[in-house]
């Protein structure tokens, strides 16, 4: 079986970020002049002789064409060279730590890295002979006191969940080019719209597709972007031998939500910026966190590395769990919920929802937070729905 080459950004260069998203791989198709991407329904495809391929597919886990033009353009949106979309965001995760890791070897991870990443990691990898150091990766100091000469990689997360904690990339890949050790952040809550950790000088930014690029919560997905031809080779490797691979209905779903993401971007800043203002002024909110408050101890930091500031924002409240719990089931608009990064807006209780797993271990967050995705509807009902639910 030959193999499809890794999709390659084929951008202009000088083209803007909203025009990538929607013409980056996205040329219409050469057959009917079909504007939209088709949905490539197959799972294989007719050779004219042994070998002889029309388009250089030959199995759908190894390539299609749907999947192809998203990965080139989540590739042209990250300034990347090589992008591979999987099944799912832990897919993508588990394919950059399998081809960027053997056993014996050593990485660093945030000490609240994402609920899924951290079980991977801790349940998955670590009995294979791979080992890891938390560390909060805001603290670049503490980062280069975990490395060892084991060390060959650092996870990071910027903004992380739910505290929106922020971590210097630049300063991360410094301290992994140093010792050898490569760089991957986990671009899901920024978004490449608000913030490019390849020209930071990471190595691999991986996504949830799932949120903010999908961005319509009917799609889960994930991706791996990086411009190093060997690891560009060995992810499309590992996808093509493990099978995460994003089916072609998936892949056309969330190359659909692609081409609106700056748009959808600066509404959900323009909301989660006027949310943050409102709940700073509420008596029942003790803390907001939200990296665009100037109070907020990575806010340089990502205004430096960040367009904006993004769409989730965290808040304790006056009352305990038992007071949290009660304003996340009194909002009519936002929609009691996991996940994030979709156009509606969505409130949770990490404390019992998306983090109950860490409950009793380093990772466990407080029981009065409450986690808002900020959606894209008009303002004025987001705050009137939140100050009725706060009353
Ligand atoms: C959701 C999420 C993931 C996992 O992605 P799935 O698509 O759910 O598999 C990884 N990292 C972050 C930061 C996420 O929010």
């Amino acid at each position: 079986m030959t193999t499809v080459p890794a999709a390659q950004n084929d951008s202009n260069a000088d083209d803007g970020f909203a025009t990538m998203a929607i013409h980056a791989g996205q040329d219409p198709e050469a057959l009917t002049g079909s504007v939209a991407v088709p949905i490539y329904q197959t799972s294989t495809y007719a050779q004219d002789q042994v070998g002889v391929l029309r388009a250089g597919y030959d199995y759908s886990r190894a390539g299609n064409p749907t999947r192809t033009a998203l990965e080139t353009a989540l590739a042209a949106l990250e300034g990347g060279r090589f992008g591979h979309a999987f099944s799912s965001g832990m897919a993508a995760a588990d394919t950059a730590l399998r081809a960027m890791l053997k056993p014996g070897e050593h990485l660093v991870i945030p000490n609240d890295a994402y609920g899924g990443t951290f079980r991977l990691i801790d349940k998955v990898l670590v009995p294979w002979g791979i080992s890891y150091t938390a560390v909060p990766l805001s603290d670049l100091d503490a980062v280069q006191a975990a490395m060892t000469p084991a060390t060959k990689l650092i996870w990071a997360e910027t903004p992380t969940n739910p505290l929106l904690n922020i971590a210097d990339i630049a300063g991360l890949a410094e301290i992994a080019h140093q010792s050898g050790a490569k760089l991957v952040v986990d671009n899901t809550f920024a978004s490449p719209y608000l913030q490019q950790p390849l020209a930071l000088g990471a190595d691999v930014a991986l996504h949830s597709t799932t949120k903010y690029l999908g961005g319509h919560s009917d799609v889960i997905g994930g991706a791996l972007i990086t411009s190093d031809q060997e690891l560009g080779e060995a992810f499309g490797f590992h996808l093509k031998s493990m099978g995460g691979v994003a089916g072609p209905f998936d892949s056309w779903l969330t190359l659909r939500g692609v081409k609106t993401l700056a748009v959808r971007m600066d509404r959900h800043c323009d909301n989660a910026e006027a949310v943050a203002d409102m709940l700073l002024s509420q008596k029942k909110v003790r803390k907001v966190y939200y990296p665009g408050i100037p109070e907020h101890p990575g806010h340089d930091i990502a205004a430096g590395q960040m367009l904006r500031f993004g769409g989730m924002v965290s808040f304790r409240v006056v009352g305990g769990q038992e007071e949290a719990v009660k304003i996340c089931s009194r909002t009519r608009l936002f929609t009691l919920a996991e996940s994030l990064g979709g156009i509606e807006s969505l409130i949770e209780h990490p404390g019992l929802m998306t983090h109950a797993s860490v409950a009793g271990s380093s990772l466990e967050v407080p029981d009065d937070l409450i986690r808002l995705s900020v959606g894209i509807e008009d303002i004025e009902d987001l705050l009137a729905d939140l100050a009725d639910a706060l009353a």
